[in-house]
């Protein structure tokens, strides 16, 4: 029997039911209510998301040729790892299945959690998170979408403009999702609005505390520096690429074996790194399905995690996909 949560659309905002863009205008709740800064970004802004996607990059780059040669310690491995973890699950579980899509409801500290969790991973405040992807699901690779690799055509060189926009430009775009249309139920959520107005804050825990931890680990200034870099830097860049992936990627390549609207695809050597959401053709199939990786051997470790939290008792009506819900979104089940 299909489970009865799952067969409407997702939130209020949530795909399938924001209202039509290009009606901005001033309500009650300001549109920048849950984030610092305007609707638009200014040049100073500009500048720190340069250097904020720049610099891990960078590192990400100077870390391989760094690994073969001196300056890493397990314990930098260690600590990276951990915040890997942490930071990217915060992304797939919080700001994109609960936050976003709703595919489960959370206790109140496990929400709180995953709010700051998914800030760790340095990809903006939750609630422009939340309203950016929510707008990417009701406009999926047509004019709307903030980070479709097709928005310049089918040909060769379109599309390779098309991916770098969708990888990282697109975050440029002067113009910013309203909130208060996409995101409306976060921005009544006083605990996440704090949350999200505190971005800054996040930054400086994200990138500080593995330092701190390495340096208290290792009883030294080296050891703080190296997993300042590790645990900082190296980590925040792979993961930003990683997620990014999952919008230029995910919608250029890829099998579609599930009918969705678009051209997302599941990606299956993205699937341990990114945590199960590059199994993306199913997930803009059945969005608020707590698992994306629904056939034999898919691995979705964010699905798991819910699945525990699930156990403990943190995490209630979760919007497992039924069998008869999965075979109705095959290609193959269409006939029927
Ligand atoms: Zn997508
Ligand atoms: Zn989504």
């Amino acid at each position: 029997m299909a489970d009865p949560r799952s067969t409407g659309p997702a939130t209020p905002g949530a795909p399938g039911t924001p209202p039509t863009p290009g009606t901005a205008t001033t309500t009650a709740l300001s549109a920048a209510a849950g984030t610092l800064g305007g609707e638009r970004k200014g040049p100073v802004e500009q500048v720190a998301l340069a250097l904020f996607i720049g610099v891990p990059f960078v590192a990400l780059i100077a870390a391989v040729p760094l690994a073969w040669g001196w300056g890493v310690h397990w314990r930098d491995l260690v600590i990276a790892l951990v915040f890997y973890y942490v930071s990217g699950m915060g992304v797939t579980i919080g700001f994109h299945r609960h936050f976003t899509h709703s595919s489960f409801k959370a206790r109140r500290p496990l929400r709180v959690f995953l709010a700051i969790a998914g800030s760790l991973a340095i990809e903006g405040p939750v609630i422009r998170w939340v309203a950016d992807h929510r707008r990417h699901h009701k406009f999926s690779d047509k004019e709307g979408d903030p980070h479709s690799p097709w928005r310049y055509g089918e040909t060769v060189p379109a599309l390779a403009k098309g991916l770098f926009y969708a990888h990282m430009a697109w975050m440029f775009d002067v113009d910013r999702t309203p909130q208060d249309k996409y995101a409306p139920d976060l921005l009544k959520d006083r605990d996440i609005v704090r949350v999200s107005r505190h971005f800054l804050l996040w930054v400086a825990v994200s990138l500080l505390l593995p330092a701190a931890i390495g340096g208290l680990w290792s009883w030294s200034w080296q050891g703080a520096v190296t997993a300042f870099f590790w645990g900082g830097l190296v980590r925040v860049g792979l993961l930003h690429h990683v997620t990014w992936s999952i919008n230029s990627i995910c919608h250029a390549a890829g099998e579609r074996p599930f009918r969705s609207r678009d051209r997302s695809g599941n990606v299956w050597w993205l699937a341990v790194l990114s945590f199960g959401e590059s199994w993306h053709n199913l997930h803009h199939a059945d969005p608020t399905s707590a698992r994306h990786g629904v056939l034999r051997g898919q691995w979705d470790s964010s699905a798991r995690v819910i699945r525990w939290l699930e156990l403990l008792g943190w995490a209630h009506d979760v919007r497992w996909p039924s069998r008869e819900r999965v075979a109705a979104r095959r290609v193959t089940g269409q006939a029927a």
